[in-house]
C-alpha cells in the first residue's frame, strides 16, 4: 500500500476554467477512488485534437471548470474496494472508453461500445455518486470523458484503464492509449483494406496517419493522402502515403478526383478530420459495389451528414468508429507489443515534447497545423 491510499492528495492539475482560454496549473484536491475506481499517477499525456475541441467548446456543449486530457500513460497509485484486476504499481494506459466486461456490447465480438462506460462527454462527473474526484477549496472541478489526465494524480473507472507490459516506455506508448490506436485500429478493424488495395484517408493527423499505417501494414498498395494543409504532405510520407490531394487545388468535388484517379473509387477510405463536408467526400469518393468508408472524426454537434440515397443502393457502405473498435482492456495491451515487437512504431507521431507548465503551447502547435503529437511531461 502506497502511503497516500486513503488519502486526498494534493497536487498540480492543469485547469480549463472558461472555453478558449489558456488552461491555468492550479493545486487541486484529488479525493481517493471509491468502490470500482482507481487513483492514477499520470507520467506522460499527450494532446488529441477531441480535448481542443471541448476546450474551444464552439463545436461542442462543453462543462466547465474542467481538467481535460485523455491521451496518457501512468502507474496505478492506489486501488477503490472491489478493484481485483489492478494494484498499485501497475503500468497502465487510461483511456476515454471503457469496457465493464459485463454488458452485451463487453459480451460481442464486433462492438466496443460499453453500455456503462462508452464515451460520455458531457459527463464531468464519476459514476458511483455523481460527484466529482477533484476540488479547489471544495469548489468541484470537472472530469474530461472519465479520464483527466492534464493532472498530476486522476481517479477513473478501474474499466476505462488497460494494464500494460511494464517495459514498455510510458513517454512513447501514451500515444496509444487514444490517437494512435484509434486511427490504426479504424482502417484495421473497421474499413479491413486487403493486400494490393487502394485506401484514401482524410485528415493527415496523427490519427490519419495512423489510418495510413493500418493500411500500409494491410498490404493496401495506393495510400491517397487528403489535407487542406499543404505541410502535412512532406511528414505523411514517413506513413507510407503514396499520393496526395489538396482539395484546395481542384475547382471540383474532391471525390471526383478521386474517382478519377482510381477508375472509379477506392476500396476503402477512413475519415480523420471532424468535418461534415470530409465525411461526406470520404463516402463519396469509394468505389461502388465494394466500396467502404469508415468515418473517425468527431464532428460538429449541429453538423448533418447528407449524401444521395443513391450512393448506398450503389452498394457503398458508411461505418463510424470509436477508438477503433479496440476493446481497451482486452485489447490495448497487445497493441503495446506490436509496439514491444517492432511492428508499429510510435516515435514518428511523436514530433514535439514539454514540461507540464508549458501545457498551453501544446494547444498552441495543434491549432496552427504543427507536428503530430506533443508529449507533455508532468514531471
Ligand atoms: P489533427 O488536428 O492533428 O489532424 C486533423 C487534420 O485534418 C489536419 O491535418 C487538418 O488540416 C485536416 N483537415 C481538417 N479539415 C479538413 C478537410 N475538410 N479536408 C481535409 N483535411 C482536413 O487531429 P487528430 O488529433 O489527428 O484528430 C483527428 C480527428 O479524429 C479529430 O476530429 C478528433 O476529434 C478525432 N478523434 C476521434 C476518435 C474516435 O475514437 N473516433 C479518437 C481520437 C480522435
Ligand atoms: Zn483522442
Ligand atoms: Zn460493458
Amino acid at each position: 500500500m502506497s502511503s497516500t491510499a486513503g488519502q486526498v492528495i494534493k497536487c498540480k492539475a492543469a485547469v480549463a476554467w472558461e472555453p478558449g482560454k489558456p488552461l491555468v496549473i492550479e493545486e487541486v484536491e484529488v479525493a481517493p477512488p471509491q468502490k470500482t475506481e482507481v487513483r492514477l499517477k499520470i507520467l506522460f499525456t499527450s494532446l488529441c485534437h477531441t480535448d481542443v475541441y471541448f476546450w474551444e467548446a464552439k463545436a461542442q456543449d462543453s462543462v466547465f471548470p474542467r481538467i481535460l486530457g485523455h491521451e496518457a500513460a501512468g502507474i496505478v497509485e492506489s486501488v477503490g474496494e472491489g478493484v481485483t484486476e489492478l494494484a498499485p504499481g501497475d503500468h497502465v494506459l487510461p483511456v476515454f472508453t471503457g469496457e465493464c466486461g459485463e454488458c452485451a456490447h463487453c459480451k460481442s465480438e464486433e462492438s466496443n461500445m460499453c453500455s456503462l462506460l462508452r464515451i460520455n462527454t458531457e459527463r464531468g462527473v464519476m459514476l458511483n455518486d455523481g460527484k466529482t474526484r477533484f476540488s479547489i477549496n471544495g469548489k468541484p472541478i470537472y472530469h474530461f470523458v472519465g479520464t483527466s489526465t492534464f493532472s498530476e494524480y486522476t481517479v477513473v473507472h478501474a474499466g476505462c484503464v488497460a494494464k500494460i507490459n511494464p517495459l514498455a516506455p510510458l513517454d512513447k506508448v501514451c500515444v496509444l492509449s487514444c490517437g494512435i490506436s484509434t486511427g490504426l485500429g479504424a482502417t484495421l478493424n473497421v474499413a479491413k483494406p486487403t493486400k494490393g488495395s487502394s485506401v484514401a484517408v482524410f485528415g493527415l493527423g496523427a490519427v490519419g496517419l495512423a489510418a495510413a499505417e493500418g493500411a500500409r501494414l494491410a498490404g493496401a498498395s495506393r495510400i491517397i493522402g487528403v489535407d487542406l494543409n499543404p505541410a502535412r504532405f512532406e511528414e505523411a510520407k514517413k506513413f507510407g502515403v503514396t499520393e496526395f490531394v489538396n482539395p484546395k487545388d481542384y475547382d471540383k468535388p474532391v471525390q471526383e478526383v478521386i474517382a478519377e484517379m482510381t477508375d472509379g473509387g477506392v476500396d476503402r477510405s477512413v475519415e480523420c478530420t471532424g468535418n461534415v463536408n470530409a465525411m461526406i467526400s470520404a463516402f463519396e469518393c469509394v468505389h461502388d459495389g465494394w466500396g467502404v468508408a469508415v468515418l473517425v472524426g468527431v464532428p460538429h454537434k449541429d453538423a448533418v451528414f447528407k449524401t444521395h440515397p443513391m450512393n448506398f443502393l450503389n452498394e457503398r457502405t458508411l461505418k463510424g468508429t470509436f477508438y477503433g473498435n479496440y476493446k481497451p482492456r482486452s485489447d490495448l495491451p497487445s497493441v503495446v507489443e506490436m509496439y514491444m515487437k517492432k511492428e508499429l512504431e510510435v516515435e514518428k507521431f511523436i514530433t514535439h515534447e514539454v514540461g507540464f507548465k508549458e501545457i498551453n503551447k501544446a494547444f498552441e502547435l495543434m491549432l496552427k497545423g504543427e507536428g503530430l503529437r506533443c508529449i507533455i511531461r508532468m514531471e
